[in-house]
């Protein structure tokens, strides 16, 4: 009731009365107050190792629980966070969370590697380095249980001042993989100067491969064999098929995470999940995580 109420709201105000620039306005300004009253949920999908079928480890994605609108994806805020000077806030929120997170299933004895997703804006703020370090020492996890993921574009921006922060994060234990590799235009020269764990393959690429003469496939035998060369690993990404999974195991991808695997849900979730999973029960499709 209160979701629709507050679509009628939104459909009442527009767009003569309060423009779309003024909107946004209002949504900064809500998100800001949204990270400091906890309004911001992490939802985790695993990620499995395909050689042995386990759950290796999950990606924390985060969702905004709007008191009006309902739950609200990533796509709804994270530009709108960038702009506002709102990312590094959100980040250091999300770091926090998932950290404890994971330190609690550790506890539970769950053992989880985690991976976060850094915005290019925070990347050159140059608070990175220790907002992580914060979070490890908050949460008492070890940093090789933290993995950073990072687009090809935010490394692109500035490559000096990423290869820096890139050793130092090296140096400090903790891993950093590409997101969406693929999907942009990386400078091989730079990429492979850089200490890289894991290379995220795409989905755009994952989703074409069906049968390993696919060009999807050709490329991801690629990628992989240029990660194999510099000594990272690969995970392929958006994997909704059997077939596709097949493929990425077949042409040697170590992770492979997607609908096909398991939906990104919340914590509480998770944990059923994996026990359900470790008892050799395939889970049912899981209708309550959000897309
Ligand atoms: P990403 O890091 O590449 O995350 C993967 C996205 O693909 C997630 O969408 C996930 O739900 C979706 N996905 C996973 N498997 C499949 C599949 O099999 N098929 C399809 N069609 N989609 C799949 P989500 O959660 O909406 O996140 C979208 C993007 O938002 C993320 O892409 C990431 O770039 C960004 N994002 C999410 N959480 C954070 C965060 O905490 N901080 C920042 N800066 N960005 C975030
Ligand atoms: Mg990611
Ligand atoms: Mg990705
Ligand atoms: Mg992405």
């Amino acid at each position: 009731a209160a979701k629709a109420a507050g679509r009628n709201r939104v459909r009442h105000f527009s767009p003569d009365l309060r423009s779309a620039v003024q909107q946004k306005m209002q949504l900064a300004a809500e998100l800001r107050d949204a990270i400091e009253s906890d309004q911001l949920v992490l939802h985790y999908q695993p990620v499995m190792h395909v050689p042995t079928g386990n759950c290796s480890g999950v990606e924390a994605l985060v969702r905004w629980q709007h008191p009006e609108r309902g739950l609200l994806p990533p796509s709804e805020f994270v530009t709108l966070a960038e702009k506002h000077d709102l990312i590094v806030p959100l980040t250091r929120w999300v770091l926090a969370t998932a950290t404890r997170q994971v330190a609690a299933w550790d506890a539970a004895g769950l053992p989880l590697v985690i991976g976060v997703n850094i915005s290019a804006h925070h990347f050159t703020t140059g608070t990175l380095v220790q907002d992580v370090a914060d979070a490890l020492a908050c949460s008492g996890l070890p940093p090789e249980r933290l993995v950073l993921e990072l687009t090809e574009t935010s490394v692109a921006e500035d490559p000096k001042r990423a290869a820096a922060q890139f050793a130092e994060l090296r140096i400090s234990g903790v891993e950093v993989s590409i997101d969406d590799f693929g999907r942009g235009f990386s400078s091989l020269s730079q990429l492979i100067s850089l200490p890289v764990g894991v290379l995220k393959i795409d989905r755009s690429l994952v989703a074409g491969a069906n049968g390993r003469a696919s060009e999807s496939a050709a490329a991801i035998a690629a990628v992989v064999g240029l990660a194999d060369a510099f000594g990272m690993r690969t995970l392929a990404e958006g994997v909704e098929t059997q077939e596709q999974l097949a493929v990425a195991a077949e042409l040697g991808c170590t992770f492979a995470q997607g609908y096909g695997i398991a939906r990104p849900m919340p914590a509480h979730d998770l944990a059923t999940w994996m026990v359900r999973r470790a008892a050799g029960r395939p889970p049912q499709p899981l209708l309550t995580a959000a897309a």
